[in-house]
């Protein structure tokens, strides 16, 4: 089982570093190999995602990703600012299905910051469509009026586009993550305003016809960031596009107490997969050893599930987490009164030794 670890920028190193000690603790038989990505690979190499790092990630069976970067390299051009090292492992690797789920652990009830009846149990799956959407449309620029410099241009234009497959294939995994949960699915969308997603509703809504032991609504983006924060049980498998599963992941990440709980995979079509927490680089917080390292950890478990085959050790990981946080311990983001505030490496330690 060949890893590849690519922690990056800020808090990704910490947080890897935690995940690795978890993964090391399992006494399995895995490869791991470590390169630099985001801000830290264009510091050493000029590039953000070095052609020594793709090869990496290409040949490994799973990617464990921290997060990249930095307000450091915000005056970069695009093409060389960290950020462009997810977009390129992901459109590289061809990893079209994010998945997210947002599962309130009972003891972090009380860290949510909605009241503790709307949050208590639940447990959704947000699928976000990861290489299409406006983030991979073309053309993309800026316009000026005359030839002069960017700081001069008039106008600026992203374009949101999906295609037939590209819709196909997410509708296809949203509805199978359904009938392995509560068989319900509701597909996110603009259709009143915008045509790309009036074609991913239609679509959506064909493929939906293959699975008619699944129940499937539509709900607009904007209605469905307000249900999210009024009755977010009411949802179990949520599907949605790139930039719309953007903002609502991270809107329900809160649901869940903090986004340093969030965990990711994002899958391709033959099972290989990219595993990272759902947050950033968190630079406000870098080096302090206060990040919280379990979104990244649980993210380790999901990549035992998925692409390594290996349920049992991704029980006890899971298992694991649930005992530390049993236990009170809680790094600042979900630290609450009556509780133990631990450092980052102090809860990679915990969850090793609940192992
Ligand atoms: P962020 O997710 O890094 O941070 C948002 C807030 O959440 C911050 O206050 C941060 O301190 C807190 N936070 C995040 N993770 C945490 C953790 N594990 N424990 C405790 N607190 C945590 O988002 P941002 O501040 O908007 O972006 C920072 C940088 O990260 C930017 O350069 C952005 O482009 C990048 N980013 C990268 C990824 C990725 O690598 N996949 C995703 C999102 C943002």
């Amino acid at each position: 089982m060949k890893i590849a670890v690519l922690p990056g920028d800020g808090i990704g190193t910490e947080i890897v570093a935690e995940a690795i000690k978890v993964l090391k603790a399992l006494d399995l038989n895995f490869e791991m190999e470590t390169a630099l990505v985001g801000g830290a690979a264009y510091a050493a190499h000029g590039h953000p995602l070095p052609e020594s790092t793709l090869k990496l990630a290409k040949e490994a069976d799973a990617i464990l990703f921290g997060a990249v970067g930095d307000w450091k390299y915000d005056n970069l051009e695009r093409r060389l600012r960290p950020e462009q090292a997810i977009l390129g492992l992901r459109k590289n690797l061809g990893l079209f299905a994010n998945f997210r789920p947002a599962i309130c652990y009972e003891q972090l009830v009380g860290a949510s910051s909605l009241k503790p009846e709307l949050v208590a149990g639940l447990d959704i799956l947000i699928i976000r469509e990861l290489t299409g959407d406006i983030y991979f449309g073309q053309p993309r620029g800026r316009r000026m009026a005359t030839d002069g410099p960017f700081p001069g241009a008039e106008e600026a234009f992203d374009t949101m586009r999906y295609s037939r497959p590209e819709v196909e294939r997410i509708a296809h995994v949203a509805f199978q993550a359904a009938r392995k949960r509560s068989k319900r699915v509701t597909s996110v969308d603009k259709a009143n305003v915008l045509e790309t997603f009036q074609f991913w509703k239609d679509i959506i809504t064909e493929v939906g016809q293959q699975y008619p032991d699944v129940s499937l609504d539509h709900m607009y983006v904007d209605n469905a960031a307000m249900q999210l924060v009024k009755a977010p049980k009411k949802f179990d498998v949520i599907v949605t596009g790139n930039m719309f599963g953007d903002i609502l992941s991270d809107e329900a990440s809160m649901l869940t107490g903090s986004i340093g709980m969030l965990p990711s995979a994002s899958m391709n079509a033959s099972n290989q997969g990219l595993y990272e927490p759902s947050h950033g680089s968190a630079p406000d917080i870098a080096g302090k050893g206060i990040a919280n390292p379990l979104a990244t950890i649980l993210s380790a478990a999901m990549m035992l599930r998925f692409s390594l085959n290996q349920e049992a050790a991704a029980q006890r990981i899971e298992a694991a987490v649930q005992t530390v946080l049993q236990q009170g311990l809680r790094t600042a983001d979900i630290y609450s009164e009556g509780t133990t505030r631990v450092s980052t490496v102090e809860m990679g330690s915990a969850v090793v030794k609940a192992l």
